[in-house]
Formats: structure tokens, C-alpha cells, sequence
């Protein structure tokens, strides 16, 4: 697809500026506890307040949101606040329904993006209409489902696009209730360089003690404003109990980030800071030429155990290399978890190589 023309958040007409926070009740609860939210929260930097209306759960019988009747909750909200007030639509219902309230930014929920035939739907029913809409990542890490979700939007007419990362989601322990793999993002970044993105470290952290870190990782990462669930009394919410923090919890946050600045304008720092770029750039191509002279080897290798009739993998070997990096990289300060997966790749990496050699068709 050609490249997406879009309209920066300055231009939305909703007085918001380069960034945009939003903040907001994961969910609709009372008219009572989203106004009680909205004013508790816009005593801060809030630009944009926020409540699921319709609640995607994963498993039935939990709480799945008030329905249409907290629409008007939200808007009157916003109204008494004076900020525009957004909220996640999954179908066309959805989006007749908040068009009609007239809430004023729609977004994507992470379910609704893994499925382009719903979001396809969405598009389809915004045809015509001049009204900005943030998609949140598919649960699953993949950027072109997402990237696509944003064409499909783009190609129906709307010009007022955001992300927002919300994590993805994996099986087993993690300290994240999605992980970040904030490397996604930041392709996007590389691919979509006009593209607003917000990071929603609620849907990320799972717990408000990881709130702080993750917002202001995404700060370092140069994100575009952040989305953080509050609530008057976050125990007692009915969804998304542990990552809701109070009003005053989140004017702390909000307060306690630091704000850097992308590039410097000070033209000592940029020399500086050119030079460590220049001494990177000097690693990164000896790590290439050791990887290509490891490379080398690895080959030899397959050729002798080709001639000797020897398998390629040989675990015991593969063991002793992991426990013996580890040793090294562990006291230099490298995570063992990075080592391995760096490890991991370059075996892999020698097993194809290998693999070409040893059966490779032989020349007469
Ligand atoms: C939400 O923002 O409350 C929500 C349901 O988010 P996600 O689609 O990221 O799970
Ligand atoms: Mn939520």
C-alpha cells in the first residue's frame, strides 16, 4: 500500500498537542465513579479521558461492561471536564452507538485487531467519517497484522491515526501480564515515522507497581503519550482490579516521569553522543566480521563431519557451550536470558550451515 498520509494530533481538532495522555476507568461502572475519575484525573497532565463501555473478557460470565447507557456517562464527563473522551469499539453497533453519543476518538481493542474481517467491518462502517481512531496491537506479535489494521482504516477515509502498544501476550511466568517486546513498536516507529504511538503500560504491567518503569521506558523510547487505567477506588473495580491506580496515584506517575529529549540542541552533547555512536558502529561491524570468521569455522566443521560420517548435532557440546558462555557473559554483565537467545541464534544458524554443507550435491 502507498505510504499513509496522516493528519498529526495538533490537527485532530481536539486541542491536543505533539502528545497525548488518556486516562480513565478500564471500565464504565456508575455515572458517579467516571465522573468522580474524570475530575480526579484532569487535575493532571490528562489530555483525553477514557472507559470500556463493552468489555472483551476472556472468559464469560465475568463483567463485560454497562453497555450503551455509560456512553452518555463518558461524553457528560468529558463535557464537564472539557476534554474529548475515547472509548473501544469491536463492531458496528459499537461505533453507530458512540458516533451517535458523539464521543470523539474511537479505538481498536487488541482482540478486535487480530481479526481483519472485524476490522474490516469497522472500516467499512467509518466510511465517510472524520473522526480520529487509535488501534491497539494484535494480542499476537505481529506487525503486519497491526500495520494492516491501520491500512484498512486508512483506506475507508480516516486520516487521524494512532497506535497504541499494549504488550502481547505469552504462555507461562512473566513479570509482564503482556510483554512489551518493545522492539515491535519501535519498527513501527522505523516503518511508520509519522505514525503517533501511545504505550498503555496498564494493559502491560497487569500490576500498578510496574506502571512507573514501563511509562517511562516508553518516554525513553520517544512514545507519543501514554494510556493509563485509573479509578477511584482500582480494588473495587470490576475489571482490571490490579492495574488501576487513584486519581492522585496517577497525577505521582505522571509527575515523577522524566522528560528527555529526543536530540540534543546543545552541539557539545550531539559531538559526544557522536562519538558513541562512532565507537558502535566500529563494534557492530568486528562483531559481524567475528560472526562471518565463526561462520568460517562452522563450515570446516560440517565438511570434516561429513568425511568422517559424524552428526551435526552433538548436545553434550552444546551444553558445555551454553554453561561456559554464561560463565563469561554473566560476570561482564550481560542477562543470561539475552545470552542464551543470542546463543540460540547463532547455533541455529550453524545447523543450516552445517546442514548445507554436509549435503551439499558433490560436484564430480
Ligand atoms: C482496555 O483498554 O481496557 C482493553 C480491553 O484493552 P486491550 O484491548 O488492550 O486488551
Ligand atoms: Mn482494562
Amino acid at each position: 500500500m502507498e505510504k499513509m498520509d496522516l493528519i498529526p494530533m495538533s490537527e485532530w481538532g481536539l486541542g491536543l498537542g505533539d502528545t497525548m495522555n488518556i486516562s480513565g476507568p478500564c471500565s464504565a461502572e456508575t455515572a458517579e465513579q467516571v465522573m468522580e475519575t474524570a475530575q480526579g484525573v484532569t487535575k493532571h497532565e490528562v489530555d483525553v479521558l477514557r472507559a470500556g463501555i463493552w468489555k472483551p473478557r476472556t472468559r464469560p460470565n465475568s463483567f463485560e461492561g454497562v453497555g450503551s447507557v455509560g456512553l452518555k456517562w463518558l461524553k457528560d464527563a468529558g463535557e464537564a471536564t472539557g476534554k474529548p473522551v475515547c472509548t473501544e469499539v469491536a463492531n458496528v453497533k459499537h461505533v453507530y452507538e458512540a458516533l451517535r453519543t458523539g464521543i470523539d476518538i474511537l479505538w481498536v481493542g487488541a482482540r478486535t485487531t487480530t481479526n481483519p474481517f472485524a476490522v474490516q467491518e469497522i472500516a467499512d462502517a467509518l466510511e465517510g467519517v472524520n473522526i480520529p481512531v487509535m488501534v491497539k496491537n494484535p494480542v499476537n506479535p505481529d506487525l503486519e497484522l497491526w500495520i494492516g489494521a491501520m491500512e484498512r482504516l486508512y483506506k475507508s477515509g480516516i486520516n487521524k491515526i494512532a497506535a497504541i502498544h499494549r504488550g502481547f501476550s505469552t504462555y507461562g511466568p512473566s513479570k509482564y501480564r503482556n510483554e512489551p517486546q518493545w522492539e515491535i513498536p519501535i519498527e513501527l516507529r522505523r516503518r511508520m515515522p509519522d505514525l503517533p504511538i501511545i504505550c498503555d503500560p496498564s494493559h502491560i504491567s497487569g500490576k500498578r507497581e510496574l506502571l512507573q518503569s514501563v511509562s517511562q521506558k516508553a518516554l525513553d523510547l520517544n512514545f507519543d503519550g501514554l494510556m493509563i487505567e485509573s479509578h477511584p477506588n482500582p480494588d473495587k473495580a470490576l475489571s482490571d482490579a490490579r492495574q488501576q491506580v487513584t486519581p492522585v496515584r496517577l497525577g505521582e506517575i505522571l509527575e515523577s516521569l522524566v522528560h528527555r529529549n529526543p536530540n540534543s540542541a546543545d552541539p557539545q552533547l550531539s559531538n559526544k553522543l557522536e562519538m558513541f555512536r562512532e565507537r558502535i558502529d566500529e563494534i557492530d561491524e568486528n562483531l559481524i566480521r567475528m560472526l562471518a570468521d565463526r561462520m568460517d569455522v562452522v563450515k570446516k566443521i560440517g565438511q570434516f563431519k561429513k568425511d568422517n560420517n559424524i552428526t551435526i548435532l552433538q548436545t553434550s557440546r552444546w551444553n558445555e557451550i551454553i554453561q561456559e558462555r554464561l560463565a563469561l557473559s554473566g560476570p561482564l554483565g550481560i542477562s543470561n536470558d539475552i545470552m542464551v537467545e543470542i546463543l540460540q541464534m547463532i547455533h541455529k544458524e550453524s545447523i543450516r550451515q552445517q546442514t548445507a554443507v554436509m549435503n551439499a550435491v558433490e560436484s564430480k
